[in-house]
C-alpha cells in the first residue's frame, strides 16, 4: 500500500522531537561539529552554514575552509574555530588528504558541501572523508558541491562510499544530476527518491516547497513549514548548518533530518513575517532560528 509510505509531519509531532537542555550540561554535552565549506569567492556559503550551525545548539564548531576565508569567518563568527585547508588554492581547497587521526575523538558530526567546488581532486578528498566517517561512525550531512562531486560519471560510481545513514540535502536539480535521469512527473520523482534512499541506505531531503525527507525504510515524510521567500541564494546552506548541529548533539539521523528541515522552515516563516517573502535573505533565516 503506497499511501502508508507517505507521511505529513505535523508541527506538533515534530516539535516534540526537540530535546530540552539539562541544567548541568556543558558545551561538551552538545558535540563538536566540523563544517567543510566555502572557497575563494564562495565564503558566504560557509558563513551561512556555520552561523546556522551555532544557532542550532552545537557545543563547538570547527570550520574547514580556504586560507583567504579565515578573516571573513573569524570576523563574522568569532564563536567558531578554524581549520585551514592545506592546499588552499582557490576552488580546489579541500585538496586535503584527510587523516583519520584528525577526526577520532574530535568530531561528533561532519557537514560538507556548500561552496566547496567540483573537480577530481575534491572528489578524491571527499571519498577519503566518507571512508573516515564510516570507519569512525561519525554522522554526515552532504549538500551542494559535495553532491555535485558525486554527480559526474566517475562520481556516480563512488556513491557507494557515502556512509549508511548519511543525510543528503539536494535541491531538485542536484538530485536529478545525482541519479543521472529526469522524472516525468512528481510521482515518478518521489519513486526515484525512495529508490535512491533505500538502495544507498541514506536519508535524502529533497528540498523545495514541502521538502520530502526519504528514509531508508522506504517512507517519505513531507515538511509543513517554510515559504517561497526561502527561494533565495544561501537558503540551503542554512539547512546544512542546522542539521549538522543536530547530529553533533546526538539526534539520530532521521530525527535530525525531519526536525532540521522543519526548524529551517519555521525560521524562514519568521523571517518572512519580519521582512516579507520578497525582501528576506538567507541571513535573515539564520537570525530567526530558535530552538
Ligand atoms: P538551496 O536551493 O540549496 O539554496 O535550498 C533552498 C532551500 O529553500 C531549501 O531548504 C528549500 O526547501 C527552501 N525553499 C526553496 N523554495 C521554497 C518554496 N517555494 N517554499 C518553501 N521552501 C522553499
Ligand atoms: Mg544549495
Amino acid at each position: 500500500n503506497t499511501e502508508t509510505r507517505y507521511h505529513f509531519s505535523t508541527p506538533k509531532e515534530v516539535e516534540k522531537l526537540i530535546k530540552p537542555r539539562k541544567k548541568f550540561s556543558h558545551k561538551g554535552t552538545f558535540g563538536h561539529a566540523l563544517l567543510i565549506a566555502g572557497s575563494h569567492g564562495m565564503m558566504g556559503a560557509a558563513v551561512l552554514a556555520a552561523r546556522a550551525c551555532m544557532r542550532s545548539g552545537v557545543g563547538k564548531l570547527t570550520v574547514h575552509s580556504v586560507k583567504s576565508g579565515l578573516p571573513i569567518l573569524q570576523t563574522l563568527l568569532p564563536e567558531a574555530m578554524y581549520w585551514e585547508a592545506w592546499n588552499s588554492k582557490s576552488s580546489d581547497f579541500i585538496a586535503t588528504s584527510f587523516h583519520v587521526d584528525d577526526f577520532s575523538n574530535h568530531f561528533q558530526a561532519v557537514g560538507v558541501g556548500p561552496g566547496i567546488g567540483v573537480n577530481g581532486i575534491i572528489r578524491t578528498s571527499l571519498e577519503k572523508l566518507c571512508e573516515i566517517c564510516r570507519d569512525l561512525a561519525i554522522p554526515m550531512v552532504l549538500d551542494a558541491d559535495a553532491l555535485n562531486n558525486f554527480s559526474t560519471e566517475k562520481g556516480r560510481s563512488a556513491i557507494n562510499k557515502i556512509p549508511e545513514s548519511s543525510i543528503l540535502t539536494p535541491h531538485p536539480k542536484e538530485f536529478r544530476n545525482l541519479i543521472g535521469k529526469s522524472w516525468k512527473d512528481d510521482y515518478e520523482k518521489l519513486d526515484f527518491l525512495r529508490e535512491f534512499s533505500v538502495r544507498n541506505k541514506v536519508i535524502v531531503c529533497l528540498k523545495g516547497a514541502n521538502t520530502a525527507v526519504a528514509l531508508p525504510d522506504g517512507t517519505i515524510h513531507f515538511n509543513s513549514s517554510g515559504n517561497a521567500g526561502m527561494a533565495t541564494a544561501g537558503s540551503g546552506d542554512v539547512l546544512t548548518g542546522i542539521i549538522t548541529a543536530l547530529l553533533a548533539q546526538g539526534y539520530e539521523p532521521k530525527v535530525a533530518a525531519i526536525l532540521g528541515v522543519y526548524q529551517h522552515g519555521v525560521a524562514g516563516d519568521r523571517a518572512s513575517e519580519r521582512f516579507g517573502m520578497t525582501s528576506m535573505m538567507a541571513s535573515d533565516i539564520v537570525e530567526n532560528i530558535r530552538f
